[in-house]
């Protein structure tokens, strides 16, 4: 099976996952743009068998950038004057307002964090900031310290009010009880899905029916008959080089957004161990379990929550938890002694192919 993708002709984004229309449709034309958004490369393209409506397109594209622009200055924990940092300030003082896409975003981390036990929440920044991933000063934090840091990681001290007239705030009640310099929230495992649906509302707004966007692991595309059962995701090899970059593809069939969670984001070596940015949350040290973890979802913010959630449960709960949800397809490569295996819910492995057969199995 491998080679194969070399005999079409394809054009690809260089992601965690790949994007491809296989084969050529002679009538569609694509419209691209990409921007550096979230600490990772967006790129939104649109489809349409009229290529004089381009100038519309680019105009669309421009606004869903823009809507997208104005959250990742909400959402990052690493901007001042951003609202979750805003939170982070104020936690344990007082009653906080949020705004409405705060609230949604917490809802759905909520949700992720209910139905994994607690294996995805977004209160781990305590425990996160102790290793310093995204900074220069990534290190291996002293025992010690983790176990200190790790009774403040508990999504359940998260209060929130859903207003039930309008005119009524939002608003948040956050670590009352926990030591207020020390707690904070990190939004980094699910607000990007929340930015790549709210770029998709937008295209949408503009009467775009046929688009994908993309941003780093995460995607979700829009599908018309133009490019209907002709998309596949391509999965990165986490062990990647330049002779095996993919690891596996299917074939994406109709609307739909993916996102893969892997160790190879964010990391560093020590003493040949390697030590990345997805925190088991009941332990306070990266999840061993998995190695990556790739979600189909409805949405982007569920598939993106989803993903390091099922990321952090391995490979045994990840996919049995994927499996009791409607309309959510997972597979998880993980480490099986010198080789890697992999797992899927049903429905995905029967459209997978495998392009690294040598030293990885399905178990
Ligand atoms: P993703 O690439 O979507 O899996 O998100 C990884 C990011 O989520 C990390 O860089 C952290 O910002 C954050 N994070 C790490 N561990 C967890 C966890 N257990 N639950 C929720 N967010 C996490
Ligand atoms: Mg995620």
């Amino acid at each position: 099976m491998r080679g194969r993708w070399g005999e079409k002709k394809w054009t690809a984004v260089f992601l965690t996952l790949f994007f491809v229309n296989s084969g050529c449709q002679r009538d569609m034309h694509t419209v691209q743009e990409n921007r550096i958004l979230m600490d990772t490369l967006v790129s939104i393209n649109v489809y349409t068998a009229n290529f004089a409506e381009e100038p519309k397109l680019r105009r669309a594209i421009a606004s869903a950038f823009e809507e997208m622009a104005r959250f990742d200055s909400l959402f990052s924990a690493y901007r001042e004057d951003s609202e979750v940092s805003k939170i982070n300030r104020n936690v344990s003082k007082k009653l906080i307002t949020i705004s409405e896409d705060m609230y949604n975003v917490l809802r759905v981390a909520r949700w992720a964090s209910e139905i994994s036990e607690g294996a995805f929440d977004v209160t781990i920044g305590p425990v996160l900031r102790l290793w310093g991933f995204g900074t220069d000063s990534m290190d291996l934090p002293p025992p010690e310290k983790i176990a200190a840091r790790l009774p403040l990681v508990n999504y359940k001290n998260i209060v929130m009010n859903r207003p039930y007239h309008s005119g009524e705030k939002f608003r948040i009640l956050f670590g009352i009880l926990q030591s207020p310099e020390n707690v904070s929230l990190d939004l980094g495992g699910v607000a990007k899905g929340y930015i790549v649906d709210r770029g998709i509302d937008v295209l949408q707004q503009n009467g775009i029916r046929d688009a994908m966007i993309t941003a780093g692991g995460d995607l979700r595309a829009l599908t018309s008959p133009l490019t209907a059962a002709s998309r596949y995701i391509w999965i990165r090899h986490p062990r990647d080089s330049a002779a095996n970059p993919f690891f596996s593809r299917f074939k994406l069939e109709g609307e739909a957004a993916v996102s893969t969670s892997g160790d190879y984001e964010r990391c560093f070596f020590k003493a040949g161990k390697r030590y990345h940015h997805i925190i088991d949350p009941h332990t306070g040290y990266p999840a061993a379990a998995a190695v990556s973890a790739t979600v189909v979802a409805k949405n982007s913010v569920q598939a993106d929550a989803l993903s390091t959630a099922i990321f952090v449960l391995g490979p045994q709960r990840g996919i049995a938890l994927a499996d009791s949800l409607p309309e959510v397809e997972a597979m998880i490569i993980y480490q099986d002694g010198e080789k890697l295996s992999w797992r899927a819910t049903p429905a995905l492995q029967k459209k997978f192919e495998l392009f690294y057969s040598e030293k990885a199995s399905a178990r």
